[in-house]
């Protein structure tokens, strides 16, 4: 190879560039048909402030360099459809491909939001059906599909509940949060109105009645339990802690996010929770990271029926109608009814697995981790040595006398071919790896998972040197993360890229002229 196509090679393995740094000029990848309507100027008919300008720097390739650079990018990565990804409360579970194909069915992903209801029934009845197994799963009496995300979900519950106490005339401020819950429990308490009160958990990682009933009192709205909680343990004095929360008129709230554990195994509503959002993104199988779409559904007892948000879905005989007259509901929570298309990947799921088969999921998840959990804890400090539940969380006590942290242990787990676990969380536990095989791994996969950790774990001892700047075999070593997310770089500035001069009135209107 001459030595400066080797170095080319070499670069080009290294760092992808910039699809901008691709642009040529005048190089198109779609060529789109001449319009079969007339052309107009788009200056005579648009407002000036819809108008785009021009676009600095706008990339110009072909169709090959584009899916070429695209593929490769991806080939960075590690996800659900190439490895492993055991990242803890995020229920990397692999998503069935059947799912895209219904969810890309015509009759669903070309659908408007402002079709009228007879000519949704389809959609709405998916939805009305998506509703009733999610009550079904969770036994709660009503869902809401609207929720964007978890987050959102919580968000949703908490403004219901401020509204039901106010509704009661007596206003309550206040939410109680365990120490092992998600970040998200809090940021959702504040934006709703409410302060937070810390809930101490157990030295055996739950939470405890007394704790509780020394702190509920008739100003506070809800406790947010996560159940299981972050440490992957079963709250299991949820039935007593709940009685302690209705004593005193309060309501409990349950983070379902990851339901993975509990699924055709117990119902929530059985054990005292009035509202629960499930992250139909995690437990459901639909793909995420990377920021979404995501949905998460809420599900309520009776007494908060009236306060979900509108429109509600109805059945009506065999028509569906949607129902916005709800005098007191909270209102609109997203735009038309949530995120569609992640409905009807979770309902082909649920289909597809039946109760059945949703209860082995759970069975096969909770087995997994125990699995994990109990070889792992040969090499690994593990805080909360119980049976766990979908998931496990150990530290890198037994590694920081060698000067290795959890950050090094999971980079070097990219060498081996791992997406790395859930680090630093819950913050209960210091250095934390939080792992979560979910069901869709089979034992081998497991089993190389765990060999990857226990030569890790030796490294630590006998070269923690080779630790510290891991990952070694990617194109991208070590990045600064805090740097990368204060000072991102999100618009292309390169000086030699000043492509495209954009279309004047007179050149936009003269190329459609010269088309007609
Ligand atoms: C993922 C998760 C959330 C947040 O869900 P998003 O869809 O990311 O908003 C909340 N609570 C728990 C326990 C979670 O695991």
């Amino acid at each position: 190879m001459g030595e400066k196509a080797e170095k080319t090679a070499i670069e080009r393995f290294k760092s992808e560039p910039l699809i901008f740094e691709r642009s040529s000029k005048g190089r198109a990848g779609v060529l789109p048909p001449a319009p079969d309507v007339p052309s107009v100027c788009p200056e005579d008919v648009l407002p000036a402030g819809f108008l785009r300008g021009d676009i600095e720097g706008f990339p110009e390739v072909s169709e090959g360099d584009c899916v070429r650079h695209y593929t490769r990018l991806s080939q960075m990565n590690i996800g659900v459809d190439s490895a492993m990804y055991p990242l803890g409360s995020c229920t990397m579970k692999y998503n069935p491909k059947v799912n895209e194909d219904t969810s890309r069915l015509s009759g669903f992903s070309a659908l408007h939001p402002y079709q009228p209801e007879e000519l949704c029934q389809g959609a709405l009845g998916l939805m009305h059906e998506l509703e009733g197994y999610l009550c079904e799963i969770s036994g709660m009496d009503a869902v809401t599909l609207q929720g964007a995300a978890g987050a959102q979900g919580e968000l949703c519950g908490l403004l219901m509940a401020g509204a039901y106490f106010r509704a009661k005339g007596r206003p309550r401020l206040k939410v109680l949060i365990p120490d092992t819950a998600h970040g998200t429990n809090p940021a959702s308490s504040s934006l709703a109105g409410f302060s937070v009160v810390r809930v101490a958990s157990g030295s055996d990682g739950v939470i405890h009645p007394e704790d509780v009933k020394k702190l509920m009192d008739r100003d506070t709205a809800a406790l947010l339990l996560t159940n299981p909680n972050t440490l992957g343990l079963f709250e299991e004095n949820i039935m007593e802690i709940a009685d302690i929360v209705h004593s005193k008129g309060g309501l409990l709230y349950c983070d379902g996010a990851n339901m993975n554990a509990l699924m055709g195994i117990m119902k929530l509503g059985d054990m005292g929770v009035d509202l629960v959002q499930m992250n139909l993104h995690k437990t459901f199988s639909t793909p995420h990271g990377g920021g979404g779409p995501g949905s998460g559904p809420l599900g309520v007892k009776k007494a908060l029926v009236p306060y979900l948000p509108v429109p509600r879905i109805r059945k009506k005989g065999r028509r569906f109608a949607l129902d916005f007259n709800k005098k007191k509901s909270i209102g609109r929570l997203k735009a038309f009814y949530g995120h569609f298309s992640i409905m009807v990947r979770a309902y082909t799921y649920i289909r597809l697995m039946g109760y059945r088969g949703l209860r082995r999921a759970s069975e096969m998840a909770v087995l997994n981790a125990n699995y994990m959990k109990e070889r792992l804890k040969k090499s690994y400090h593990l805080p909360f040595d119980r049976t766990c539940m979908h998931e496990c969380v150990l530290s890198d006590r037994l590694q920081t006398p060698k000067g290795v942290t959890t950050l090094d242990i999971a980079k070097r787990l990219i060498d081996y071919g791992f997406h790395p676990p859930t680090i630093y969380f819950p913050f209960l536990v210091q250095g934390a790896m939080m792992i979560e095989p979910t069901e869709t791994e089979g034992v081998e996969t497991l089993d190389d998972f765990m060999e990857a950790m226990e030569a890790i774990a030796k490294e630590a001892e006998e070269n923690p040197r080779l630790l510290k700047d891991a990952p070694h075999t990617t194109r991208i070593s070590r990045v600064d993360e805090t740097w990368a997310a204060r000072e991102p770089v999100l618009r292309w500035t390169g000086e030699k890229l000043k492509i495209h001069s954009g279309c004047s009135k007179s050149s936009r209107c003269k190329a459609s002229r010269s088309e007609e």
